[in-house]
């Protein structure tokens, strides 16, 4: 089966139960200040399963474009891969375990053909000490559904429990968490291999089995401990532990699909997939060698998991740059090409497998398509402007390993084969031990946060997780860029349009589309107004409604493809007839505009022709 046919057997099976499908949100999540990337398909959910009321109904269900920078170290074996979707259904209040694991079941049995004796499944062991109870009636049914009973499995909290903050210990008090229960498949003819442990079992690392899917139930709050440790004093609390029942129950699940796939193929190697094949095939031609010789097989998947990431990446925005997202693009291309010479293949290979990327997803993401040129094009250039200076910076490589009496890369010179020649710090990283050195990585850091370039480290460290930022500060800063969007508007007109949004506790940035410099007297003006409407104390309020009827509004909207048929409009002012602003949002906000300070124009420039970008500042 193909990725194409998996997806859409989900979403018309789903369909079928009574789901709302609803578009993949884009890769770079707008308006959210922690999050550099959409990395799960529940990220974009997190306000409904909070109880936002979601504008497409109780049951949802998608498939969902996730990018993982952390795991870029790990591409090159038979399953790890930096993009990927995330087939994905919700029940907000709805329906709970029983339907859940039938559907499920019956998705992969039934629909797509696994045979249920591959199946095993893993359910919480229940932790007496927090009140929490064992999961026997996921246990239950999956054993009435047909999953042979040795192949249910219990685990502790460390596995079976989901939370944003993992185990229940880490959550802080009002975090909604609960059990989970995955679905792994067994491929055939793979032996447990005893350097993984004595005992194999479904989270056994050996390869025999692979996760393919998970559900959680999301039923409990952290609430704060008893006082005398003993008593319950709160309505709800679980005897005397630290939870209560939620009042909505939700059930949230995701699946890998390209897994699903390679599961449903009994391919243990996910870079077997249709998506994947056409990109092996044209570079096994081109470099004459086999994939299934080790010494190559990693390159060739690395070549071709970077390359499909890096096409989904700048559809979504994310054009190769040595800041924010495009800093993850750039770093993909980069050692693609340094993969693409270990294969032996020469320059201007890059953007000739952009078209069978293209082909594999046209179904699903039409834009790709109408985008195709414009990637290609991209990915020519920076693979282009790399190897002019790859060159140099390898010499440069070499007469620093001739120097170096203690056989070290000092962080220094690390520093400036990445400032300078543009070397990844992975690739500098793995090149290393060919020259005979070690690499002063701690220094390098340390010479990064000197040079305040926008590190791996700094971002993973304030992007960690996909943690939402719903912090107050971030909120107002949020309220604050819609009312300069349309400020902007009242003072340059309406050729002003959002290209781009980034907010963090402590300041906006608003990409806007504007063909010159402001003048003074303009920022004053926007200034003015902004502050007028603080000033107002405005509420800022949330409607839902068809997305043609929204459209009529006047909202604001710029991304037209990501919107379902329902959407949620963001005004500020009494009534959407009269407000302010209206554009379509998906929040969150703070209530009224009255709390956000002071608003304060730091800088207006120029991003790139046509587009100008100002950093605002908010002050008590
Ligand atoms: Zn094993
Ligand atoms: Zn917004």
């Amino acid at each position: 089966m193909t990725v194409s046919e998996v997806r859409k057997k989900y979403l018309e099976f789903f369909k079928s139960k009574g789901h709302t499908i609803v578009p993949s949100s884009l890769l770079v999540p707008e308006n959210d200040p922690t999050t550099l990337f959409t990395g799960s398909g529940m990220q974009p959910m997190v306000p409904y399963l909070l109880g936002e009321k979601h504008p497409s109904g109780r049951r949802i269900a998608d498939s969902q474009k996730c990018f993982r920078s952390q795991d870029i170290e790990e591409v090159g074996d038979n399953r790890h891969t930096t993009f990927f979707e995330m087939l994905g259904n919700w029940s907000l209040g709805d329906y709970w375990k029983e339907e859940q694991l039938s559907w499920v079941f019956a998705f992969l049995t039934s629909e797509i053909g696994i045979p249920k004796e591959k199946l095993s499944v893993t359910c919480f062991e229940g932790d007496e000490k927090l009140g929490i109870p064992r999961d026997t009636e996921s246990a239950e049914i999956w054993e009435r559904l047909g999953i042979p009973k040795d192949h249910i499995h219990f685990y502790s909290a460390k596995k079976n429990w989901w939370s944003r903050a993992g185990v229940p210990e880490n959550m802080p008090v009002g975090e909604p968490g609960g059990a989970d229960s995955e679905i792994f498949y067994e491929f055939s003819g793979i032996a447990h291999n005893s350097a993984f442990g004595e005992r194999c079992h479904p989270n056994c690392d050996c390869g025999r089995f692979m996760e393919i899917g998970n559900s959680v139930f999301m039923e409990y709050r952290k609430i704060p401990p008893a006082e005398d440790g003993s008593a319950p004093f709160t309505k709800g609390r679980i005897g005397h532990s630290e939870f209560e029942k939620l009042p909505q129950r939700n059930v949230d699940f995701g699946g890998g699909l390209e897994r699903i796939t390679a599961a449903r193929n009994d391919s243990s190697d996910v870079f077997t997939i249709d998506v994947f094949a056409p990109l092996i095939q044209k570079l096994a031609q081109l470099s004459e060698k086999n994939y299934t010789d080790p010494a190559y097989t990693g390159s060739f998947r690395t070549v071709a998991e970077h390359l499909r990431a890096s096409v989904f990446l700048i559809a979504d925005g994310a054009s190769p740059s040595n800041t924010d997202q495009g800093y993850f693009t750039r770093r993909l291309l980069r050692r693609a090409v340094r993969h693409l010479d270990l294969l032996g293949i020469g320059a201007d290979t890059l953007s000739s497998l952009v078209k069978p990327v293209v082909s594999a997803y046209a179904d699903a993401y039409p834009s790709l398509l109408q985008k195709s040129e414009a990637i290609t094009s991209e990915i020519g250039n920076e693979e282009h402007k790399f190897r002019k200076t790859l060159d140099m910076g390898l010499k440069e490589f070499s007469r620093m390993a001739e120097k170096s009496l203690d056989k070290t890369l000092s962080g220094a010179n690390a520093f400036m084969l990445f400032s300078s020649y543009g070397l990844p710090i992975d690739m500098i990283k793995d090149l290393a031990p060919e020259k005979g050195l070690t690499v002063d990585i701690a220094g390098f850091e340390k010479e990064l946060e000197n040079h305040h370039v926008i590190s791996r480290a700094g971002i993973e460290k304030k992007f960690k997780g996909g943690l939402a930022d719903t912090s107050e500060e971030s909120l107002k800063y949020h309220t604050a860029t819609h009312l300069l969007h349309q400020a902007l508007r009242d003072v340059l007109g309406d050729e002003v349009g959002q290209k781009g949004s980034n907010i963090t506790p402590e300041r906006l940035r608003f990409d806007f589309s504007f063909g010159r410099k402001m003048t003074d007297d303009e920022k004053k003006k926007v200034e003015d107004i902004v502050n007028a409407k603080i000033q107002a104390k405005l509420p800022m309020q949330r409607v839902v409604m068809p997305r043609a009827e929204a459209e009529k509004s006047g909202a604001l909207h710029f991304f037209g493809e990501k919107y379902s048929d329902e959407v949620s409009i963001y005004f500020i002012g009494d009534t959407l007839e009269t407000a302010y602003s209206r554009e379509f949002c998906g929040g969150p906000h703070v209530t009224n505009t009255g709390v956000l300070g002071t608003f304060k124009i730091q800088k207006e420039e120029a991003v790139s022709a046509g587009v100008r970008r100002i950093k605002a500042v908010l002050e008590k």
